[in-house]
């Protein structure tokens, strides 16, 4: 086992363990840039908001409808009704993705400390 040649953020050398013939941690790996932008953004930003862009332009449309009479207020009520349901639902997605990018960034940091506390035992163990 040797120590990764990977530097902190904080420039201090990365105390992580690495097996030959690796030289830097999982961390550190240039290879596992993707797997750890993936961790990171678990569940992604939402999607630059088209879905409400299509919202704004369906109430502005239905409230036309309604004030040029064109729609029956009843129908124009259980259209306004489900897209209050569709709102809800919208919101209870950004949760579950919400959760999933925090449970991501923890996995990611218990790995950092796990391997780095492996490391310090060993070093100490060593009298290092
Ligand atoms: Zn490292």
């Amino acid at each position: 086992m040797a120590q990764c040649a990977g530097t902190k953020r904080n420039g201090e050398r990365c105390t992580a363990s690495v097996e030959a013939p690796l030289a830097l941690c999982w961390w550190h790996d240039g290879s596992n840039a993707e797997q750890r932008r993936r961790a990171a953004s678990k569940g992604g930003k939402s999607r630059p908001n088209r879905i409400t862009k299509e919202l704004h332009s369906l109430l502005e449309s239905l409230t036309e409808q309604v004030v040029a009479g064109d729609l029956e207020p009843y129908r124009a009520s259980v259209a306004g009704q489900l897209v209050g349901v569709r709102l809800r639902l919208l919101e209870y997605e950004r949760r579950v993705k919400e959760q999933d990018e925090l449970v991501g960034r923890l996995e990611a940091l218990e790995e950092q400390i796990t391997a780095e506390k492996n490391s310090e035992s060993r070093r100490s163990a060593w009298g290092v």
